[in-house]
């Protein structure tokens, strides 16, 4: 066991665990007593890999991105998430714990979605793998949200309005775990991001695995070394940056970076940056880095980018900045923009707004002219569309 991996109990240093009501216990107690056991079965193992590779397109592309190599005078790859089936990598953990929930016997999925990503993922593992399907979102975030909410309704799944508080994910969230302590029997919880109570984010983490799993051959097989220099990615809950960090954690020379939403600025008080101004507390059932006032209010995040906007960060990169094996960085909303400009004008690829972010850091970093970076392309930018016609003037 590496210092870097989870505790038995779910911790990464003192970062993670598992604080949730006495009522959820069970359900939670539950899945971490079998889901290893699933994961490492000969059976999960050849479905979970065919569908990724039948039906998601895996694995997906690791390309040279030459004009962005001679601009930062390095060698740059992209890893192709944004060509994943729905656009995102999203899908690769919506799957695995579809399938982990049949495998227990559950009949019913739920979920909670804030911009309607993870909802969308989750529907679609749902229509393919024959699960009834209810994911709930905010009130608000259902009218923000329209072409998502139509999405989810068209594979099937019900989309249920969460009406309390601020009526956003915060508040789906709650209405979700009401919705599990109700019907623990025959319901399954699918968590979209590397956060939640242990055991999710170590569950998520080792399904979005894949992806620095087929970096390392992609590599070797393009460049004859399996080890990059660098590797870039954004954080929202982290987790395709984990998924993208999995498989190199241990080899101490190979960097990560992890990049948050400044928004308008660390400092500009809209930010979603929870490592540069957050602090330690409890959020979603684990003790990580997250953005709250002195007496532990959650602050509202903000970024231009709907996926990255969350006030906490999954527990293990709040261990993994602490400990400095992972870089933490920050790109505001208008670096984000112009990076997604230059990447969609110089190689042809409009990317997710989130992905954007982790393509911002490229100038922020010195590079020398014979290393390999990867970035990792989370999504692809059609979601995005809107916002980029509003601020690139299109
Ligand atoms: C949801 C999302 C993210 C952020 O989530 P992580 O768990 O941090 O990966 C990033 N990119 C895209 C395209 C997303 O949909």
């Amino acid at each position: 066991m590496s210092k870097y991996d989870v505790t038995s109990e779910g911790f990464y240093g003192r970062f993670g665990g598992a604080y949730i009501p006495e009522m959820l216990y069970p359900n939670v107690e539950n899945l971490k007593k079998v889901y290893l056991e699933i994961l490492n079965s000969e059976k999960f193992k050849s479905q979970y890999k065919q569908l990724m590779k039948d039906y998601v397109g895996r694995p997906t592309p690791l390309f040279y991105a030459e004009k962005l190599s001679s601009i930062y005078s390095t060698h740059v790859f992209l890893k192709r998430e944004d060509l994943a089936h729905t656009g995102a990598h999203k899908i690769n953990n919506a799957i695995g714990q579809v399938l982990i929930a049949k495998e227990m016997g559950k009949t019913r999925i739920i979920a909670e979605t804030g911009a309607g990503q993870h909802g969308v993922a989750t529907a679609t593992a749902c229509a393919l793998l024959g699960m009834e399907c209810h994911v709930y979102m905010g009130e608000v975030d259902i009218e923000r949200q329209a072409p998502n909410v139509a999405r989810m309704r068209m594979l099937g799944a019900e989309v249920v309005p969460a009406k309390s508080g601020n009526k956003t994910l915060k508040d789906a969230t709650n209405e979700a775990l009401r919705d599990w302590i109700s019907n623990p029997e025959d319901t399954f919880y699918v968590i979209g991001s590397t956060v939640g109570p242990f055991p999710y984010p170590d569950l998520v983490a080792r399904l979005q695995s894949i992806i620095s799993e087929e970096m390392r051959w992609q590599l070797k097989e393009q460049t004859g070394k399996e080890l990059p220099d660098y590797v870039i990615a954004c954080i929202g809950g982290g987790s395709n940056a984990a998924g993208s960090f999995y498989h190199f954690v241990n080899d101490e020379q190979v960097k990560l970076v992890a990049v948050e939403a400044a928004g308008h600025g660390l400092d500009s008080g809209d930010t979603a940056a929870s490592i540069a101004r957050g602090s330690e507390g409890i959020i979603h059932g684990a003790r990580t880095m997250l953005m709250q006032t002195d007496d532990g209010q959650i602050i509202e995040p903000y970024s231009i980018s709907a996926g990255l906007d969350y006030p906490g960060i999954g527990p293990m990169h709040s261990y993994l900045a602490e400990v400095g094996r992972e870089t933490v960085l920050s790109a505001t909303d208008d670096e984000a923009l112009q990076a997604a400009l230059q990447l969609t004008r110089e190689e042809g690829i409009i990317p997710a707004l989130e992905s954007s972010h982790a393509l911002a850091a490229l100038p922020k970093l010195k590079f020398r002219s014979d290393e390999n970076v990867v970035v990792t392309i989370s999504g692809r930018g059609d979601k995005d569309m809107a916002t980029y016609i509003n601020h690139l003037k299109l």
